[in-house]
């Protein structure tokens, strides 16, 4: 039976690690950390995802100074909005919540947080750092898949890594990191030919493709570690009973590879609550940084 990759429960530990580096570090800093999350619009997912990472705050001791601007907010609006968070001192970390509503610019949006606050890692120059293997907030879920793997002591020096997918969010950084680590990484695409061809050579396969359930058993060499990135909410049968609810799926088939990975991570309760937990940890470590405060998180971050 493959080993659970448990992101609930390491992201439940996680948060009582950093729930006691803010308590010794508050009197220090003279205040707790702080997170904003900058919502546009009213997309509903994302209203969904602001309020987790708002409790997830909440449950530690991190400040929220979200804001929620509306639907019609022009690019300038926005601009002046994550400018004033970048002076506010009160603030360590920003997230601005994608997908943003149509005619707005993510790019130089993204560009405009300052680099030391950004939250998600998704700054050029973040990822710039990242490729250079200089320090700086790293992007949350593959770091967050990092943080995993180490938990179980899933060592990746020398082996085979496989990414599926390319997306800045997630594929790209991620092979990074798994280089970083000494694994010799491909990564594949919606143009890779015989993919599971690529795939079973991986003694590590990180899927990030958002195609519900597209790998299975085929795809997979006995013994290898499979990490599901994808979440997809899955509509209940046309003939299901009134008031059934819509089931999470990844973009692995799980239930083909119980018997033939070495270690899964599920969905849900794989790498989405890293995600938000590496949030936490970014804006955790930018507080301390500012405020010269030592942290304990080192093995968390680069
Ligand atoms: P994108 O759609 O931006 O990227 C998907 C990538 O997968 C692309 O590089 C695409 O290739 C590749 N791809 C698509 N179809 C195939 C295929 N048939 N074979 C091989 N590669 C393929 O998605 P994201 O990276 O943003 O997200 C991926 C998944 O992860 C989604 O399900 C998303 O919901 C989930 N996610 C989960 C998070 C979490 O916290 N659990 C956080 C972020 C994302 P190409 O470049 O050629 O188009």
């Amino acid at each position: 039976m493959a080993l659970r990759l448990d992101g609930k429960q390491l992201a439940a530990e996680l948060e009582e690690r950093l729930s006691k580096e803010i308590a010794a570090g508050t009197a220090q800093a003279g205040r707790p950390p702080g997170l904003a999350v900058l919502r546009v619009g009213d997309d509903p997912a994302s209203g969904v995802y602001v309020a987790n990472k708002e409790k997830a705050c909440a449950r530690i001791g991190v400040a929220s100074y979200g804001s929620h601007l509306p639907q019609d907010s022009t690019q300038q609006e926005v601009l002046d909005a994550i400018a004033a968070l970048n002076a506010d001192s009160r603030v360590d970390g920003i997230l601005l919540q994608l997908p943003l509503p149509a005619g707005l610019d993510e790019g130089p949006l993204l560009a405009a947080i300052d680099p030391d606050k950004d939250a998600d890692g998704l700054h050029t120059l973040n990822l710039g750092r990242l490729l250079k293997g200089e320090p700086g907030p790293r992007s949350c879920t593959p770091a967050g898949v990092m943080a995993l793997l180490a938990r179980h002591q899933l060592s990746l020096e020398g082996k085979r890594a496989v990414v599926v997918g390319r997306s800045i969010l997630v594929g790209q950084p991620m092979a990074l990191m798994l280089q970083a680590a000494n694994a010799t990484v491909t990564v594949a695409h919606s143009r890779t030919t015989d993919l599971a061809a690529v795939t079973r050579q991986a003694d590590v396969l990180v899927v990030a493709a958002g195609k519900p359930r597209m790998i299975g058993a085929e795809h997979v060499s006995p013994g290898a570690v499979v990490v599901d990135v994808g979440i997809h909410r899955l509509p209940p049968p046309a003939d299901a009973p009134e008031g059934t609810k819509a089931k999470l799926c990844g973009d692995v088939r799980s239930e083909e590879l119980s018997e033939i990975a070495l270690a899964l991570s599920p969905v849900p309760g794989g790498v989405g609550p890293m995600t938000v937990t590496m949030l936490l940890v970014n804006t955790v470590v930018a507080w301390s940084r500012r405020h010269g405060i030592d942290h304990g998180l080192a093995d968390l971050v680069v």
